[in-house]
């Protein structure tokens, strides 16, 4: 079975409030996006689609080849909004007939990803064809109403925090988001915040929800960076 790495870089990062990148700032020498990349390298994924900032596509591949990432196919370029990143490659890979029985999806700013985490994920694609990684919550989950008074108390212990990798069938995820971009005539979905949703209303099947850690973080605001070195550090990295 062939597993290609989706990792998503195309983001303008604008939470982090700063003038460089999120997906390249510094973080132990080295820019936060390599972490990523050099965890699907190490795994047994056999193909890495990196998806840049549209028109930084060859600078990317050259500097993150540059570092030692072999298993880099091709990069696409980012749209607008994450699902439209995602799709640009799901296209990428079809155009180029890179092979793929499953794809992974995952954030580059996700840096902490582990093997044990890539490896779950991919036995759980094979047996569910459809899987994300997750964490139960920890913090008990409040949905608010218009006026931003509570509106419900969901109970916690059936409430999860979806994280990345999520792994698919690359002929399910593809119909999927060929059926939700056909509704909207080509243009940005809105509101869709992760691929699975995707898959949960136009690929008619069950995702299954796999657990990964607490540590596979998102890098996302700017005191995100001393918890996601100090992972790092924790996994040997200096
Ligand atoms: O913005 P957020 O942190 O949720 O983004 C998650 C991942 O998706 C990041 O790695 C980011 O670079 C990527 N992304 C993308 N294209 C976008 C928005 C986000 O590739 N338009």
């Amino acid at each position: 079975m062939k597993f290609t790495a989706i990792v998503l870089a195309g983001g303008s990062g604008s939470r982090m409030q700063s003038g460089t990148p999120k997906q390249l700032m510094s973080v132990l020498g080295r820019p936060l996006l390599y972490y990523s990349l050099a965890a699907f390298e190490k795994s047994p994924v056999t193909n890495i689609v990196l998806v840049t900032p549209a028109g930084e596509e060859g600078t990317y591949l050259s500097e993150f080849r540059g570092y030692g990432i072999s298993k880099i196919v091709c990069a696409a370029a980012g749209g607008a909004e994450r699902c439209d990143s995602v799709y640009s490659a799901l296209q990428a890979i079809r155009e180029n007939h890179i092979p793929s029985d499953f794809v992974l999806i995952h954030d580059g700013a996700r840096a902490c990803v582990t093997q044990e985490i890539i490896s779950d994920m991919m036995a759980a694609a094979e047996t569910y064809g459809a899987a994300v990684a997750a964490v139960p919550t920890k913090d008990t989950v409040k949905i608010a109403d218009s006026e931003g008074l509570v509106g419900e108390t969901p109970d916690r212990s059936i409430v999860w925090n979806v994280q990345t990798p999520q792994a698919f069938a690359t002929d399910l995820v593809c119909a999927a988001f060929d059926a939700m971009y056909e509704k909207t005539d080509g243009s940005s979905p809105r509101g869709i915040t992760d691929d699975s949703m995707v898959v949960e209303r136009y690929g008619g099947t069950k995702v299954k929800l796999v657990e990964a850690a607490y540590t596979n973080i998102k890098v996302t605001t700017p005191e995100d960076l001393p918890l996601c070195e100090g992972i790092l550090r924790q996994q040997g990295w200096t």
